[in-house]
């Protein structure tokens, strides 16, 4: 198995985690032994999140995607935005808020689970009133976390891990652009990106009108 960050390697980590005996489980209560909390916080891609969330359904696995309502890549008021929400919900994943602090507009979109963009240690594991803090300090520590935030895994890659149940339980931020686009490292990855949307963007002006 080569561990690299791409779409057939990610299904890889969902099969490991499944033979390793964990179970999918949305934020809500605290974590039992075998829980695995998988969490997308979607920072840059729309397209990409529906990818990911396509291929997890289709492995017969439901997690968690957390949308930012501030972000410079997507508007998730616009149609794209709306289409999105429901077809994560279609595919059977829950659905919270990637929030910039001190913001948590909670409506009714989201189910009350947020985890916050670039979080600061003055904030990241305070209490949110009427939501559960993704970053709290009943589902977040050092032993059981992982995520590929950079397209790097501090602790090495969790397949072999997974595979052998050695988490009691665990929480993994997946960020779903950086599986979906290729790329050897987070700079061509994130070249890779924007080539893509160059190519949607031709492409909303063509339907928008625009001559070209
Ligand atoms: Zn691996
Ligand atoms: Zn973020």
């Amino acid at each position: 198995m080569t561990c690299n960050f791409e779409l057939p390697h990610y299904r890889e980590l969902l099969e490991a985690a499944k033979a390793g005996g964990y179970r999918f489980t949305h934020f809500g209560d605290d974590p039992q032994p075998g829980d695995l909390f998988l969490r997308h916080d979607v920072d840059l891609s729309l397209p990409a999140a529906i990818r990911m969330a396509e291929l997890e359904a289709d492995a017969g696995v439901s997690t968690t995607y957390l949308l930012m309502t501030e972000s410079v890549f997507y508007n998730l008021t616009s149609h794209e935005g709306v289409a999105a929400i429901h077809r994560l919900r279609d595919l059977g994943h829950a659905v919270g808020l990637h929030a910039v602090h001190p913001n948590v507009a909670l409506d009714p979109r989201f189910d009350p689970v947020v985890s916050w963009h670039n979080p600061r240690p003055e904030f990241i594991a305070a209490d949110i009133p009427g939501a559960v803090n993704a970053y709290g300090t009943r589902y977040f520590s050092p032993a059981t976390y992982r995520s590929d935030s950079n397209q790097h895994w501090r602790s090495g890659c969790p397949h072999d891990d997974l595979r052998a149940g050695v988490f009691p339980w665990l929480q993994v931020l997946i960020h779903p652009a950086i599986w979906v686009y290729p790329g050897e490292t987070m700079g061509e990855t994130m070249r890779a990106m924007v080539a893509a949307e160059s190519e949607r963007r031709f492409e909303q002006l063509v339907a928008d009108g625009i001559d070209l």
